[in-house]
C-alpha cells in the first residue's frame, strides 16, 4: 500500500496553463535528484533514469526520441514534467520494477511474499508502454500464484474490473494457462454465489467476442448454483415464509431484459438436453454397416454402459443431474475399453462420447444466445 506521509513538497505551488494552483509532490521514493526524465501522475512527481526506461519500452524509445521542443512537457523541469494519466499505484508499480533489487525480486516467485496488486499494475502498464519483458514476467508471476494458491487470485485481488484486465492481458498475450486459471476462479465464485461475480463476468464478457465461452460458462454456473437442475432441494439458502413468493427474492432482478432473455433460453435449452441424456436407454447408437455384430452385441454393450453410468452415480451418492455432469461423467468413463472383451466397436463408442463433451462447451454460447 502507498504511504503519503514523508513526501516533501515542491517550493512553490506549480501554476500550470489553468490559472488554478496545484501542488505537486514528490514521490518519496522515486524521485532520484540524478534522474533525467519527471513525470507527474495525478499531483505526483517523479524523477525516474531515462535509460532505465529506454532499455526496456520501444514506447519510451519513441517518446525520448522525438526533438526536444515537439512537446510542450519535456520532464526536464518540475514546472514542466511529462503527464501520465496512470493511477498512482500503476506508476509505482511500474517504478518499483525498474528500481527492485534481487531479494524484491525473488519474493515474487513465493505466493507468501508476492505483492499481487504489483504484478497486476506492472502487467498493465507493462502492456500500455510496451515493456514486454516485464510483462512478461509479471504474467509468469502471477500464473506461478494461480498455480500454487489455487482459487485465491479473486479473493485476494478484491477488485473485479483488475481481475478482468489480467483475464483481457493474459487471454491477448496468449496465455492461456493463467486465462484457465483465472476463468476456473472467476467461475468458482458463480458457483459460490457470490455477490457481483455473475455481473461482473457479463460486464467484461458482453463487449469481448472472445469470451463467448466463458460468458457462457458464467450464466451456465449461475444456474447450477440456483440448483435448478437438482431434483433435491439444497438445505442451503432455506427462506423465511414471508420471503418465499415476495417480489425480491426473484432471483433474476439484477439482470437487464436482455441477460434475462439469455438465462431462460439457456435453461430451456439445457433442460431439454438433461432430459436426453437422462432417458432411458440413453442415446441411440449410430449404425455402423462394417460390423457384423453391431445391432446385436455393440448396442447392447452400449445400452448397458450408459445404465452403469447412473447406477454408478447414484451407488456414490452423487446422482447425474446436472447437463455437463452427465457427460463429464461418460466422457471420464469413456476412458477405459467399454467392457472386456471389448465389443467391435469401442474404440467408436468412446470416440463418440468424446466428442459429446467437446460440442458441449462449443455449442453452450448458443444455447445462452450469444452473439
Ligand atoms: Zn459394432
Amino acid at each position: 500500500m502507498d504511504v503519503d506521509k514523508g513526501d516533501t513538497i515542491t517550493g512553490a505551488p506549480f501554476v500550470g496553463q489553468s490559472t488554478k494552483a496545484t501542488i505537486h509532490r514528490r514521490d518519496k521514493d522515486y524521485y532520484f535528484d540524478d534522474g533525467s526524465a519527471i513525470f507527474l501522475v495525478g499531483t505526483r512527481l517523479f524523477k525516474i533514469h531515462k535509460t532505465l526506461l529506454t532499455r526496456g519500452s520501444p514506447f519510451f524509445q519513441m517518446m525520448f526520441a522525438l526533438p526536444s521542443g515537439a512537446i510542450d512537457q519535456d520532464g526536464q523541469s518540475d514546472d514542466r514534467p511529462i503527464r501520465c494519466y496512470d493511477s498512482l499505484r500503476d506508476f509505482r508499480a511500474l517504478c518499483w520494477a525498474l528500481y527492485a533489487g534481487p531479494s524484491e525480486i525473488l519474493a515474487q516467485a513465493n505466493p507468501k511474499t508476492m505483492d499481487i496488486s504489483k504484478m497486476i499494475s506492472i502487467t498493465v502498464l507493462g502492456q500500455k508502454y510496451d515493456f514486454k519483458i516485464l510483462m512478461d514476467w509479471a504474467l509468469d508471476m502471477l500464473e506461478g500464484f494461480l498455480a500454487k494458491a489455487k482459487g485465491n487470485f479473486i479473493d485476494k485481488v478484491q477488485d473485479w474490473d483488475r481481475v478482468g484486465k489480467i483475464f483481457v492481458i493474459s487471454k491477448q498475450s496468449g496465455r492461456s494457462t493463467l486465462a484457465h486459471r483465472i476463468e476456473e476462479d472467476w467461475l468458482h465464485h458463480i458457483l459460490d454465489r457470490e455477490p457481483y461475480a455473475l455481473t461482473n463476468a457479463l460486464i467484461m464478457a458482453e463487449g469481448s467476442p472472445e469470451f463467448r465461452t466463458f460468458h457462457a460458462k458464467a450464466y451456465y454456473n449461475h444456474l447450477k448454483a440456483s440448483g435448478v437442475f437438482k431434483s433435491k432441494p439444497s438445505e442451503k439458502d432455506v427462506r423465511f415464509i414471508h420471503e418465499i413468493a415476495a417480489p425480491e427474492t426473484n432471483y433474476l432482478q439484477s439482470l437487464n431484459d436482455t441477460q434475462k432473455l439469455r438465462i431462460l433460453q439457456g435453461f430451456w435449452s439445457l433442460s431439454l438436453l438433461k432430459i436426453e441424456l437422462a432417458k432411458v436407454p440413453g442415446p441411440k447408437l449410430p449404425d455402423n454397416p462394417a460390423c457384423a455384430t453391431h445391432a446385436r452385441d455393440c448396442a447392447q454393450v452400449w445400452r448397458e454402459w450408459w445404465e452403469d453410468l447412473f447406477d454408478e452415480a447414484e451407488y456414490h451418492d452423487k446422482p447425474l443431474e446436472d447437463p455437463w455432469n452427465i457427460i463429464e461423467a461418460a466422457s471420464k468413463k469413456a476412458s477405459k475399453p467399454m467392457k472386456d472383451p471389448e465389443p467391435p466397436c469401442d474404440d467408436m463408442i468412446r470416440a463418440g462420447v468424446k466428442k459429446m463433451a467437446e460440442d458441449f462447451f462449443s455449442g453452450l454460447a448458443d444455447r445462452f444466445m450469444i452473439p
